[in-house]
This record gives C-alpha cells, sequence and structure tokens, in this order.
C-alpha cells in the first residue's frame, strides 16, 4: 500500500524504494487529497505498476496533474475506489483499515475550485491501520477544524501508535484535541523543511519520538503488532538538534 507519493519528480525515489524493498506490484494505492505533492506521480506509478486499485476520497479537482492521473486510471482500467467516513477494509488477511474522514456526500461552494486549499486540506482522508496490538494514523493534509470535529466525534477511537502529522508538521494543523486523542508514541513529519518549531516540541514534549524527513530523511517504521514499533532514518541526528 502507498498512501500519497510526492511530486512528479518524487517517482525516481519511490521506485527506487519500492526496489530496495522488493516490492513490485501495489495492491492499494491511496491518495489522501488531490493537491500535486501528493498525487503528482500517481500516474507514473499507475503506467509503470502493477495496482490493485487506487483509493481516494470523492473530492474532485480540476488541476493538469489530476487530470493526468484520472486519466492514467481510465487508460489502464485500473479499479477505482472512492472512500469515505464509516468505511473499512482488510488491507492482506491482518491489517485492518478505518476511514474516520471525510464524510460522503461532499458540497463544493460557488466558485471551486478558486481558493480551495483550506478547503481541500480539510477534506483530507484519515484513516487507520491496526495491525494487532499496534496502529498507524494517516492524517493527510487535515487543518485544525476537521480535527477538532474528529476529535470531538471519535475521541479514543484515534489513538494510534504512529501519526504521519497531518499537513506535513505545519502550523495550520496537529491541535491540541487531536493530539491528545492520538497519543501517538512515534509521530513523522514528511517535509522539505521544519515548518514549524512549535509544532515539533508540542509532540517531542507530550513524549511522543518525532522525525522530520528535512533532518531524518526517509524514515522506516515497523512493528509485529505488538504495539512496539522500530524507527530506522536514513540520517543520524546531531545531539540535541531541536532539543
Ligand atoms: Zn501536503
Amino acid at each position: 500500500m502507498i498512501v500519497d507519493a510526492g511530486n512528479p519528480s518524487t517517482f525516481i525515489d519511490i521506485q527506487n524504494a519500492l526496489e530496495s524493498l522488493g516490492i513490485t506490484r501495489i495492491d492499494y494505492l491511496v491518495a489522501s487529497h488531490p493537491h500535486v505533492h501528493h498525487v503528482g506521480s500517481f500516474a507514473q506509478l499507475i503506467h509503470a505498476y502493477d495496482i490493485g486499485a487506487v483509493y481516494t476520497t470523492e473530492v474532485e479537482y480540476p488541476s493538469s496533474h489530476y487530470r493526468n492521473y484520472t486519466e492514467a486510471l481510465e487508460a489502464t482500467e485500473t479499479p477505482h475506489v472512492i472512500l469515505a467516513e464509516g468505511d473499512t477494509f482488510m488491507f492482506g488477511d491482518h491489517v485492518l483499515v478505518e476511514v474516520f474522514h471525510p464524510r460522503a456526500g461532499i458540497e463544493y461552494y460557488e466558485g471551486y475550485p478558486e481558493g480551495s486549499t483550506q478547503f481541500i486540506n480539510n477534506l483530507s482522508l484519515l484513516m487507520k491501520l491496526t495491525y494487532g496490538d499496534s496502529s498507524f494514523l494517516f492524517a493527510g493534509d487535515l487543518y485544525t477544524a476537521s480535527e477538532r470535529e474528529i476529535a470531538a466525534k471519535y475521541g479514543e477511537r484515534l489513538k494510534s501508535g504512529v501519526l504521519k502529522v497531518p499537513h506535513h508538521g505545519a502550523g495550520t494543523s496537529s491541535s491540541r484535541p487531536f493530539r491528545d486523542a492520538v497519543g501517538a508514541t512515534v509521530a513523522v513529519m514528511i517535509s522539505d523543511a521544519i515548518e514549524e518549531l512549535r509544532i515539533y516540541r508540542n509532540y517531542s514534549k507530550a513524549g511522543t519520538d518525532t522525525y522530520i524527513t528535512s533532518i531524518d530523511g526517509s524514515v522506516l517504521v515497523s512493528t509485529k503488532g505488538d504495539g512496539n514499533y522500530t524507527v530506522i532514518s536514513q540520517f543520524d541526528r546531531i545531539n540535541g538538534l531541536l532539543n
């Protein structure tokens, strides 16, 4: 399963990562939301790999990159599954996937997609993977408005060992109610920068082992399903950096 896949230029990195992991088929290609830095390499992935199905929210976004990948879906006759709040499915025999957001039936405002960044980010897919006593929460680019709504509604059910931090660790996201509900042991911020040190510190002060890909490089989190996690990062941190 691949959840989001970066800009078009990221394709080569994904190809290398899949190769080093010995993965030749993608059963689930999942888009949290249709912005280019999440789905930009989807068209290339769809053409290059055998894909089980592409999973997205129902949000449509009339950009050239979005069209590229929806055209690739049609050209290759790859199945397209639309996910919404309340959906569950099995990833293999042992991993349960639960979708908490967005709800079905999106209402576009007059003039969409003009000025739609916040609208689209708040409709990111929030998806939890549970394997035994271990769990991973993928939060796309959710902003605090959706985080608060979801935390109030689902509370404890969001509890996850590993969190893909919403919106790259930016200050638009990671509100207190959301962080508290998730209570992550490990958090990973996927970003080319330190978006906001305050957000990083909010996690690390709460005892969460927090990684930023701009500093730590690629981050591999593995688990045997016992609630314990092994993290391997590409680069070692200089002592005390960001403390
Ligand atoms: Zn993003």
